[in-house]
């Protein structure tokens, strides 16, 4: 079975290149901005939708407008259009808010589809005469298809790989996963064979994480208390002091992310290799309100990108994730004679079932309801549905500056 799969590594440009970069960011900026207002002004104006196939052939057009344009990759100009399409589809799936206009401080990235090649330690692509340093920490031995270069709002550059791969499906087991979101902790993970044979885990944010999370706090109400622009209108020039703060708080970001992804990689991995079927939560009602031990934006970011990780590597795997209905009460749910609670407020960190007379840890008890109905797979349930991942290529660095902004402010 073959999947595609992305690798990342740092890059390091020089001078020449990076100006050389920073240009083709430019030119795909332009056309993505360009897209995005005439979509909004086609659909005020005329009520017609944005179509990918029809904007594609203006791209000519715009080039004998815009000579500028002719300088740049145009395969790139069209991953281009074809990620504005992609935040379209997004946002009318739910799966994102409605795009935004690309900004020069937001992160950036050029895709080059084709005439590239990689030398030793060396990226090669068209226009270049160097090739870039790439900073390699693994070894690819597959043939890569394509490659995008993004800079993140820290400022450093990284390339995207995009190849083939060749996967084994695990042996099958008997086991089920129910995963719920923690109150307090990552999650609570239920595992087990059947209703008689099962083990609950509390999984914490690990203690580096939480670290990072008080430094970022005590770095963002520095950063607001420099000289800056506090309004829209406001003509204040932002102090050296301001521009050196947001970058530490640019950098400190881009560290709490990767943290986060390695954390989210190692528990994501443990819970494929152990279970055949996992169980979540919905995620749109729940992930919203519940972690708040973290700040909110990394906590709803990192429990997205968990869930697509726990998909992608089921799929690779050959197990199997479902969601379980949005309106499946998991928490209000007696684990262990089944009664439903009328209410149960979002504070209570424990409850006793009237009917049974249990004391339930809130978090557990849900995790266990969640086992409980992958235990149905196969069989009867209502509650299930198969959870659908999005395919490499769709994913963007996955923090924004949407983030950033929020936990600036
Ligand atoms: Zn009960």
């Amino acid at each position: 079975m073959t999947k595609q799969y992305t690798y990342r590594f740092r890059l390091e440009p020089n001078k020449e290149q990076t100006a050389y970069l920073n240009k083709q960011f430019g030119y795909n900026r332009f056309v993505y901005n360009f897209f995005l207002e005439r979509a909004i002004n086609l659909y005020k104006i005329h009520n017609i939708k944005f179509n990918y196939y029809e904007s594609k052939k203006i791209i000519p057009l715009l080039k004998k407008g815009f000579p500028f344009l002719k300088l740049a990759n145009s395969q790139s100009l069209q991953t281009s259009l074809k990620n504005l399409d992609a935040a379209f589809r997004n946002f009318l799936s739910s799966r994102a808010k409605f795009p935004n206009f690309k900004k020069k401080l937001s992160s950036n990235s050029v895709s080059i589809p084709q005439y590239f090649s990689i030398n030793g330690n060396f990226l090669h692509i068209p226009k270049l005469e160097k090739g870039i340093k790439v900073k390699f920490h693994r070894k690819v031995y597959e043939t890569v298809k394509s490659i995008s270069i993004t800079q993140l709002t820290s400022g450093k550059y990284y390339v995207n790989m995009l190849v083939e791969k060749e996967f084994t499906p695990l042996l099958k087991i008997n086991k089920v996963s129910g995963i719920d979101v923690g109150l307090k902790d990552f999650a609570v993970i239920t595992a087990g064979t059947d209703a008689d044979n099962y083990n609950s885990l509390k999984i914490s944010n690990p203690k580096y994480l939480v670290k990072s999370q008080k430094q970022l706090i005590k770095l963002s109400r520095q950063l607001s208390k420099k000289r800056h622009k506090r309004t829209k209108t406001d003509k204040t020039s932002p102090s050296s002091n301001y521009i050196k703060f947001k970058n530490k708080l640019s950098k400190l970001h881009e560290h709490i992310f990767n943290q986060r992804k390695d954390f989210l990689h190692k528990v994501s991995l443990r819970t494929v290799n152990d279970s055949q079927v996992i169980v979540l939560e919905d995620l749109n009602i729940k992930g919203m309100v519940k972690n708040r031990s973290l700040s909110p934006s990394i906590s709803d970011a990192s429990w997205g990108m968990f869930n697509d990780m726990l998909k992608y590597k089921a799929d690779w795997n050959g197990r199997q994730v479902y969601k379980v209905d949005r309106f499946y009460p998991s928490s209000k749910t007696c684990s262990n004679c089944g009664s439903v609670l009328q209410d149960l407020k979002l504070s209570a960190r424990e409850w006793t079932c009237p009917d049974c007379g249990i004391t339930h840890d809130r978090d557990v008890n849900a995790s266990i309801n969640l086992f409980l109905e992958g235990l149905k797979v196969g069989g009867e349930s209502a509650e299930l549905t198969p959870a659908e991942y999005a395919p490499a290529g769709i994913h963007n660095t996955g923090y924004s500056r949407h983030t950033l902004k929020q936990e600036a402010s």
